[in-house]
């Protein structure tokens, strides 16, 4: 039989009204397993674990994806497939660092959560768990599971973890993959992609535990000044900088700034290019404006989401390997979060 542990780390899906403010918080998960009836007649064995405390997401930290990784591997021998309970808010980067953290993962880690809490009643927590766990137990007719990878199953929608990005704060809908297509649609039937669109099968799992967290997101807009810019760039423990230029990678022409990050680098600061534009990538060959970025020394963060260069980064950076190793990593699609065409 399957064997799938949930992993209730907080977040709205087990949360509940405070009688006295009226703010939602965190409750124990045993009220969400009571709200969902549905889950005795499952035909797969479950188990259940909470993050002690569980926490509104918004206060996810990097230790927090250590505990999270770290619980899937010390279960990893007794499971099959793992389905962690998020709130919404950071799930986007705990599915990406996941997928990095967990290196040779070959079971499924679907992450999700929900908009409204699961014991109310036009809640969408139920759908997400029921529908989650399917997807998690689910395996080819050699055995083997149809998604071995960190996936985020939101709203009808099975996503590539470090693909997806919070883009709704009201609706059902309220993660996107915006540069890779779904891996699963859940309709009457839940449609998996075909294999050949699937990571490579992993063989053993090796936890990275090692985050660095001295880095900064630099978005740019028009009227950006000078002197900013240089305080974060001369931080004294900055080891790298995810900037957010203009659609297909471009940054203003200002002397001042291609002079502080020409610096920055030649310090030995990691600066990589990714674009605010949630949809498509940088080609920094494409513009002068980007092609000046290109020639200091920028590297190309290709059709990241901000989410999964940060963490990234933050792997990294954790990992004793040399800046020519690490520049070469980060233009690398590690796990699937990055088209190189
Ligand atoms: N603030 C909540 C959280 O991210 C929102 C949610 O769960 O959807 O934990």
């Amino acid at each position: 039989m399957t064997k799938i542990l949930i992993i209730y780390t907080g977040g709205t899906i087990g949360m509940m009204e405070n009688p006295q403010t009226g703010a939602l918080q965190s409750f124990d998960f045993k009220h969400l397993a009571s709200h969902v009836p549905e889950m005795q007649y499952f035909r797969h064995e479950t188990d259940t674990l909470t993050m002690d405390p569980p926490i509104d997401s918004s206060d996810m930290e990097p230790h927090h994806w250590v505990r999270i990784a770290e619980l899937i591997q010390e279960n990893y021998a007794r499971y099959d497939a793992f389905v962690v309970l998020h709130g919404t808010d950071t799930m986007a980067y705990t599915a990406s660092a996941l997928s990095f953290m967990l290196e040779g993962l070959a079971k499924p880690v679907v992450i999700t959560g929900s908009q409204i809490p699961i014991g109310q009643l036009r809640t969408d927590g139920r759908e997400n768990l029921l529908t989650s766990l399917e997807i998690a137990a689910a395996k080819d007719a050699e055995g083997r599971p149809l998604v071995p990878e960190v996936c985020v199953y939101f709203e009808r929608q099975l996503m590539r973890g470090n693909r997806t990005t919070k883009i709704n704060s009201e609706g059902f809908n309220a993660f996107r993959s915006y540069n890779f297509p779904p891996l699963a649609t859940a309709g009457i039937h839940i449609h998996f992609v075909p294999q050949e669109r699937r990571l490579p099968l992993q063989s053993e799992l090796k936890v990275s535990t090692a985050l660095d967290t001295n880095v900064i997101m630099l978005p740019l807009f028009p009227g950006i000044q000078e002197d900013f810019v240089e305080r974060i760039l001369t931080m004294p423990h900055l080891r790298g900088v995810i900037l957010k230029t203009y659609g297909s990678g471009n940054a203003p022409k200002k002397p001042w700034l291609l002079r502080l990050l020409k610096a920055a680098i030649e310090r030995g600061i990691i600066v990589v290019n990714t674009t605010q534009c949630p949809e498509g990538g940088v080609e920094m060959t494409l513009y002068e404006t980007g092609l000046q970025l290109l020639q200091i020394g920028v590297l190309n963060g290709y059709d990241s989401t901000t989410e999964a260069m940060v963490t990234k980064m933050m792997y990294l950076l954790g990992k004793d390997l040399t800046m020519e190793e690490r520049c070469q990593l980060i233009t690398t699609s590690l796990a699937g979060e990055i088209t190189i065409n």
